[in-house]
């Protein structure tokens, strides 16, 4: 299975805000959507980093809650990893584990098709083991 069978389930939306929002507005933003990350983009869409809860707990754990207050390019993470819709699941899998993030913004052609998260990642691997299991009892039953 790849990347692209994730997006062809979740579609290719993604998150994001400008470099200058306050940290707090982008917290909301998590929170309305229910997700644990946004990308930060410049107003044409160029990519230039990703904040995710983990940053704002750290800023939180420096200096408290006046990291609210703060522009997100400041806490964000600059050099973001990405995948393309080709790569196998087993090989996202392997650079969240490595690069220790559960985040992956999605490269088509340099312009940006989505964004897969370690919980998109575990469902489709579940359902292609359920899937495996259930073609291998089939088998045994049918031999
Ligand atoms: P996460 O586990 O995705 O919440 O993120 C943990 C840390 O990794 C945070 O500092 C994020 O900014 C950073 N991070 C998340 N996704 C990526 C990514 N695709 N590339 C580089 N850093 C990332």
């Amino acid at each position: 299975m790849t990347v692209q069978a994730i997006l062809n389930v979740k579609g290719s939306d993604v998150v994001s805000v400008l470099p200058d929002e306050r940290v707090g507005a982008a917290v909301q933003t998590m929170m309305r959507h229910g997700i644990g990350a946004v990308l930060v983009r410049d107003p044409v869409g160029a990519v230039l980093g990703i904040l995710s809860e983990r940053d704002v707990m750290r800023g939180i754990a420096r200096g408290g809650a006046a990291c609210l207050g703060e522009a997100v390019e400041t806490l964000a993470t600059r050099d973001v990893v990405c995948c393309r819709p080709q790569d196998g699941i087993g090989h996202v899998m392997g650079l969240m584990t490595r690069g220790r993030f559960r985040h992956l913004p999605v490269m088509r052609d340099g312009a940006l098709a989505g964004i897969v998260s370690i919980g998109d990642v575990v469902k489709h691997r579940l359902a292609e083991v359920e899937n495996e299991a259930r073609a291998l009892r089939e088998y045994v039953a049918a031999g």
